[in-house]
């Protein structure tokens, strides 16, 4: 399934490029020339946003907080002139999950849209028995009554609910759980999932967290 990915760049030469090439990349792109364009468009269900910060009508992270604030959840990726720390910062705090200085290689651009991709989590689909995740709002809960999560613990439950009673590798559940080159020791990623198999048990969930022992996790 492609990824709709929301790109607002005032620059048509860039906008296109941007386009094309995350087209190229596996995504399905779609364009927004300046802050109220994207404002526009915050309810249209993207998975990422990608926002350059030089924006004729505002700054980009401005529209980052105005868009968190219309209840957009999905990552967003700034683009900007400046590297500088404080701009970084800025960014973060406005609600920005990744920074790239311009110029910058579409490869790399695509790469950080996939690392933040897996972090966000959820892919569809996000029900699963008496479970329901709202990735928007970051929680899931079990037959309508919310379960009280950590971030890491959501990112888990989310993949797990993604793969639809599948096997999940220890290696896929580290990579949807901690920021990219993460050092999670296996001791760490137990300790995770049997909090959240004893979370859900104590919720009187349907649904049980199974392991498979030396292959991987599964929810059914
Ligand atoms: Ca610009």
């Amino acid at each position: 399934m492609r990824r709709r990915v929301l790109v607002v760049e005032d620059d048509p030469a860039l906008r296109d490029v941007l386009l094309r090439g995350l087209r190229d990349e596996g995504f399905d792109p779609a364009p927004a020339a300046d802050g109220a364009g994207a404002l526009r468009r915050a309810g249209d269900g993207f998975d990422a946003c990608v926002l350059d910060v030089g924006l004729p009508d505002a700054d980009g992270r401005d529209v980052c907080q105005a868009l968190r604030a219309r209840g957009f959840g999905a990552p967003v990726l700034f683009l900007t002139a400046h590297d500088g720390l404080a701009d970084r910062l800025t960014g973060f705090s406005a609600g920005g999950d990744d920074y790239l200085a311009k110029p910058f290689h579409l490869a790399e651009l695509a790469a950080r849209l996939r690392a933040a991709l897996r972090r966000s989590g959820p892919p569809v689909p996000s029900v699963a028995g008496d479970l329901s995740l709202d990735p928007v709002r970051y929680t899931c809960a079990v037959a309508g009554a919310e379960l009280d999560l950590t971030p890491t613990e959501f990112r888990l439950l989310a993949v797990l609910i993604a793969a639809s009673g599948a096997l999940v590798t220890r290696r896929e559940l580290v990579r949807a759980g901690w920021p990219e080159g993460a050092r999670v020791s296996d001791n760490t990623l137990d300790q995770y999932l049997s909090r959240l198999r004893r979370k859900l048990r104590e919720a009187g969930s349907d649904r049980t967290l199974g392991t498979h022992r030396g292959m991987g996790h599964r929810l059914s």
